[in-house]
């Protein structure tokens, strides 16, 4: 039996062309970005394609988008082996987050991939790209069963779990990183796959995905500066559930009065306030440092090594399943994807 694989093609640079009057790139077609990669044929795969119309670059991601890409592996989730997302490099990281919450019970390989040059183009990046992605989606272990089990990102010399991942670069071919996740299979002349790494599922169970997410959520950037006023005004959004506050380094903030004082009334007024560090490596360690322990007295809640890409959908997927903000808050520490390192979280 030939894998069967179906790309959910939504844009991005890998199938985008120059606009020949602006010379800026914008989103084309499928037929465009297939007739590009002759080889493809050489797989001896069944292939067939989703495409969003019109298709989009990334930075118009929303999660109407997410929806639909994930109603399109789920409505079509019993006749494929695997499944290819073609999206743009800018928001990438945040749609792998919400897809690995969103497909309940996920056990068959979302790849999710892009290029950062247009497959036209000479030294594409897209070609290679693409055609791993396929035979990660299309692999299977020696029990026959698929080897990735989960929403994964496939660019360049790395595969790595989704909802761990962010990307890093503008310019460098390998654009993404997890900073606290081992990759789960390196890409050099064979896919060499990380077999401790990868998410295993003992019983697979029927996919259960969840459509409905929240967008009542915000994000505020620490920065030595940010005065009470402006901090107050942020924290008094009008509707706002749920807030990521970006701390320095283990997670730490001011020890101001002010600014304690303005977490706990927003914490008291019902609003999920999460800890998350601005450092890309390691996690927020609360206890390390007075700032980040004032930040726990006032009823943040440090969420240990979760990307900020992770913590911010998850919120979205959390109050979207219409949980009170009790729920949230301790199904925020719960690993739902493998997002987080249960070690980690249960130390906090
Ligand atoms: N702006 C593009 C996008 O995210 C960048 C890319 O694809 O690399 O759609």
């Amino acid at each position: 039996m030939k894998p069967r694989i179906l790309i959910v093609y939504t844009g991005g640079t890998i199938g985008m062309i120059e606009d020949p009057r602006t010379k800026a790139l914008k989103p084309f077609d499928f037929t465009h970005l297939m007739v590009n990669v002759p080889k493809v044929k050489m797989l001896d795969y069944e292939i067939d394609n989703i495409q969003f119309h019109p298709p989009i670059d990334s930075s118009d991601m929303n999660v109407e988008h997410w929806q639909s890409i994930a109603r399109s592996i789920a409505d079509n989730y019993e006749s494929y082996d695997g499944f290819v997302v073609l999206h743009g490099t800018d928001t990438m990281a945040y749609t792998a987050s919400a897809l690995s919450f969103m497909l309940g019970n996920l056990s068959k390989p979302v790849i999710i991939t892009g290029s950062q040059l247009p497959i036209g183009e000479v030294r594409t990046d897209g070609e290679e790209n693409l055609i791993t992605a396929l035979q990660i989606a299309a692999d299977r272990d020696e029990e026959g069963n698929p080897t990735v089990r989960e929403v994964a990102i496939l660019f360049e010399n790395y595969l790595w779990r989704g909802n761990r991942s962010t990307k890093r670069s503008a310019n460098n071919f390998n654009a993404f990183k997890s900073y606290n996740y081992p990759y789960l299979a390196k890409i050099g002349l064979g896919i060499s796959f990380d077999r401790d790494a990868l998410r295993k599922i003992e019983n697979p169970k029927p996919l259960e995905p969840r459509y409905e997410l929240d967008t009542a959520v915000m994000c505020i950037n620490l920065f030595p500066g940010l005065n009470e006023a402006i901090l107050r005004h942020q924290l008094n959004t009008p509707g706002i559930k749920g807030i990521v506050l970006r701390t320095y380094g283990a997670g730490n903030g001011p020890t101001y009065p002010w600014f304690i004082e303005a977490l706990h009334d927003a914490v008291d007024r019902g609003i999920v306030i999460l800890n998350v560090t601005q450092c890309s490596n390691g996690g927020v360690k609360p206890n390390r440092y007075m700032g980040g322990d004032y930040l726990t007295g006032a009823g943040v809640i440090p969420v240990a090594d979760l990307t900020f890409e992770a913590a911010i959908t998850k919120m979205m997927f959390l109050f979207g399943m219409g949980l009170d903000n009790n729920e949230v808050k301790r199904m925020m520490l719960r690993p739902l994807a493998g997002e987080i390192s249960e070690k980690t979280a249960s130390k906090i």
